[in-house]
């Protein structure tokens, strides 16, 4: 396990890449814990409603890419989905074409990934899949990221790209079983790179409904302290060396 710590204490996307780009509004994942969304309705950007509604930004599709110092993430505030694949794939090829060095981040769905890597297999070096697995129950990740793929069709994903030759790496953030572990098991096999583990930050927890309450408390738990510290502690004495623990959490157990 290598901890990740650095003098300068780095925070969510910060942590992995030196820039970011996107190309759509909301996002139809449309996940409960979802910071970008938070933030687009704080600032009017959207609704609650109408978060999950995608809507391109033709200034961001349409402009050139020029090559960036450090790697860029892509998308870091919507995913790549059926409705948004053209457009994402269209930037790609920019960035791609300029030298970058991109990490794409998804919670993956088995068509948009093999497009991407169809596409992109001469240039592949340049690129590094970030899966977000967060649990290995369907029933936890239609709860809280309820347009996302289920976790069947992450892990096809995952293979797919790890056997057509592609770096890949994973982000259980947040995790949403008691133990991550089973779940890394179960990914390590095909992961070239880091699996990350992080923490739930932000709960959209507004009105909720009583019939759900299990799902919040479940997450108190998930999140607390001890849970935390457990985990940190197989994370340390684990023997695949990849595994990394979200600063997230460090800060949070200080
Ligand atoms: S996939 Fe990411 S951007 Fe989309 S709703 Fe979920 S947390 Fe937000």
């Amino acid at each position: 396990m290598s901890k990740t710590k650095s003098k300068k204490i780095t925070l969510g996307t910060k942590e992995w890449a030196d820039s970011n780009v996107n190309c759509y509004s909301g996002c139809s994942n449309n996940c409960k814990y979802c910071y970008a969304k938070k933030m687009a309705i704080r600032f009017n950007r959207k609704t609650e409603e109408t978060w999950r509604d995608m809507e391109p930004n033709h200034k961001a599709i349409s402009k050139g890419y020029a090559k960036r110092k450090g790697r860029i993430m892509f998308p870091t505030s919507h995913d790549i989905t059926n409705e948004s694949l053209f457009h994402c794939l269209m930037l790609l090829k920019k960035l791609i074409d300029a030298r970058n060095e991109v990490l794409i981040t998804s919670k993956p769905r088995l068509n948009c990934i093999k497009m991407i890597c169809n596409n992109f297999l001469k240039k592949k070096d340049l690129i590094q899949f970030r899966f977000t697995i967060t649990s290995k129950e369907n029933e936890l990740l239609s709860f809280w990221e309820p347009g996302a793929p289920l976790v069947e069709e992450r892990i096809q994903s995952l293979k797919y790209a790890y056997e057509v030759g592609y770096k890949t790496s994973i982000s259980i953030e947040p995790f949403l079983d008691e133990d991550p572990f089973e779940l890394v098991e179960k990914l390590v096999p095909y992961v070239t790179e880091s699996i990350w583990i992080g923490k739930m930050n932000y709960v959209w927890a507004k009105n909720f409904d009583q019939n759900n309450k299990k799902f919040y408390e479940n997450i108190q738990e998930i999140t607390s302290k001890e849970n935390l510290k457990r985990s940190v502690k197989v994370a340390e004495n684990y023997t695949q060396s990849n595994i990394r623990i979200k600063d997230s959490i460090y800060n949070f157990l200080k």
